[in-house]
């Protein structure tokens, strides 16, 4: 996982203390207080998506739900961030939130958060750590990608549903390689056959 303050990386399920910056848990507590009241699958706090925009998002994070049921993808849009960046309130939100319905944390969570911050213009994208084993970083840099030019445009749910089918994309893909190198390969003897 990285650090979200100063992108350090490091080998561990949890954030005791980041090895570099020093970042706990506890201090984006201090800084971001109570873990706001969301919604399932989008959470609108700037109040500015069109109504017929959020269905067809929560539509979409719904069959994203479907083909992924260990996986639930949220997203948060925020007029901004007070005492943090959007990429430490994200990581906060992932470790203090509860998205899955079942209890599901370190290695078990397949969750995701995209997040938005209007003020500063900048979008942040956290996956669950059972992720990491399929997804890589690169993987959420490009899925972010894909969503920068509807949110400079100012189409925050153009620029949410870009990152939504990317990131669908991907998993599929994971998936279909975790099944390859699980499948065990055709046995050249013991199958038999008819003539
Ligand atoms: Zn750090």
């Amino acid at each position: 996982m990285r650090c979200p303050s100063c992108r350090e990386s490091f080998a561990q399920a949890a954030l005791a203390q980041c090895p570099r910056c020093k970042l706990t848990l506890r201090r984006l507590d201090t800084r971001f207080g109570t873990v706001p009241r969301h919604s399932r699958f989008v959470t609108d706090r700037s109040a500015s998506l069109p109504l017929p925009d959020m269905r067809e998002l929560r539509s979409l994070l719904s069959l994203f739900h479907r083909k992924f049921p260990q996986s639930i993808f949220s997203v948060f849009v925020m007029p901004r961030i007070e005492g943090g960046t959007i990429a430490e309130y994200l990581f906060w939100l992932a470790n203090r939130a509860r998205f899955s319905s079942i209890e599901a944390t370190a290695g078990e969570n397949f969750d995701i958060l995209l997040g938005i911050d209007l003020r500063t213009r900048t979008a942040a994208l956290q996956i669950g750590y059972g992720l990491e084993n399929y997804l890589s970083e690169r993987d959420l840099e490009r899925a972010l990608a894909q969503s920068s030019a509807a949110f400079a445009a100012n189409d925050i749910p153009r620029g949410v549903r870009a990152c939504v089918e990317f990131m669908m994309e991907r998993m599929r893909e994971a998936a279909v390689a975790v099944e390859e190198r699980t499948t065990p390969a055709p046995s050249a003897t013991s199958s038999p056959s008819e003539w």
